[in-house]
């Protein structure tokens, strides 16, 4: 019961996506092409399809199909050759509108975004709404919106209602959307994940939640947890500007070098206190934490070590560093030791397991 508190302080995220770009820009510049197979792709028949528009894949050509495969299933599609440049003068025009309703963008590639909108007052339907006018209005072209309160979920449902779609995913929806989806459409379960899963019986998240995280851990690696919690509708990645502060560090010089343990670790646990204050004061938190020292003889090493939960008290940074300091021989003694915090999350983005409700 706890999280109906913390409902109402989820963020807002939305996944714009444009609809089958390239070809829709092409369509946009030659309006002969409107309402036919249009297919954007490399000249020779050894190419690839890069954008198929929704007339095309009727006849089931999509992107990455060699272009020979796609002839044969649309021979009376119209080929066009890509043209990057002009792809990218349309996605500056679009940036700039998605710009103007959200500075919190994170730009995913050449027509895919991520906008928070947690902290704009406008009802996120409307505001998607008008987004949406806005880019039909000024280029022509359609876009698919996802909206949830993180990325993984506002990506899936940007895919939901394609093209030319808006679909939101609310807390309440996770468990009844997440369990039948095939787990292809887990962001961040590759085809060969997926062939791996598959070859154990496991084809749904559903089945995927059957599963102990050390488990996936040791399938899939560093990435199982975070596939852990993302089947369970949890994704802490923050929207990513370029312009937001990329870590927050202490270090100090010593006059004269030092391999005295007691002493270092002493500086070692000031540094937390100060790290952590310095987060605290401006509202972050972080999941690395990295030791940086440098030796009489002008070694600088650098150990980092990344959680998978944010943190920012003393105690947690100091056992952090502590565990990567107890690692090291210390056979020159130290001019410099520091601590840096990165991977820093601005906001407290309370994420809700639909296991809490
Ligand atoms: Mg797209």
């Amino acid at each position: 019961m706890k999280n109906i508190e913390n409902a109402k302080r989820l963020p807002t995220i939305i996944h714009v996506d444009l609809d089958a770009f390239y070809a829709s820009v092409e369509e946009r510049d030659n309006p002969r092409l409107k309402g036919k197979p249009v297919i954007v792709g490399g000249r020779s028949n050894k190419g690839v399809v890069t954008t198929a528009n929704y007339e095309a894949r009727k006849y089931g050509v999509h992107s990455a199909m060699p272009m020979f495969m796609a002839r044969r299933k649309c021979p009376k599609g119209i080929y066009v050759p890509g043209r990057m440049e002009r792809y990218q003068e349309v996605s500056r025009e679009i940036f700039r509108i998605l710009h103007s309703f959200s500075d919190v963008l994170e730009k995913v590639s050449i027509d895919e975004a991520y906008l928070d909108i947690t902290h704009l007052e406008a009802e996120p339907h409307k505001l998607v709404f008008e987004l949406k006018e806005t880019v039909y209005k000024e280029t022509g072209l359609t876009l698919s919106v996802g909206i949830a309160y993180n990325k993984f979920l506002a990506k899936l449902a940007s895919d939901w209602h394609k093209p030319a779609g808006v679909k939101e995913i609310t807390p309440e929806m996770v468990p009844e959307i997440l369990l039948p989806l095939p787990i292809r459409k887990v962001h961040g379960l590759g085809p060969k994940s997926c062939g791996l899963l598959n070859n154990l019986g496991l084809y749904t998240i559903g089945d995927l939640l059957e599963l102990p995280e050390e488990f996936l851990m040791e399938l899939l690696g560093k990435s199982g947890r975070e596939v852990y919690h993302r089947i369970r509708g949890i994704d802490p990645r923050p929207v990513n500007t370029h312009r937001e502060r990329k870590s927050l560090g202490i270090e100090r010089t010593f006059p004269k070098g030092t391999r005295n343990r007691q002493v270092l670790e002493e500086y070692l646990q000031n540094f937390s206190q100060e790290l952590s204050r310095d987060l605290k004061e401006k509202k972050l938190h972080a999941r690395t934490i990295t030791l940086k020292i440098k030796d009489e003889n002008f070694k600088v090493q650098s150990r980092g070590k990344t959680l998978f939960q944010h943190i920012n008290g003393a105690d947690e940074i100091f056992e952090m560093v502590h565990g990567i300091f107890q690692e090291l021989a210390l056979e020159v003694p130290l001019r410099l030791i520091g601590i840096t915090a990165s991977n820093l999350l601005s906001e407290d983005l309370q994420q809700l397991s639909f296991f809490d409700l």
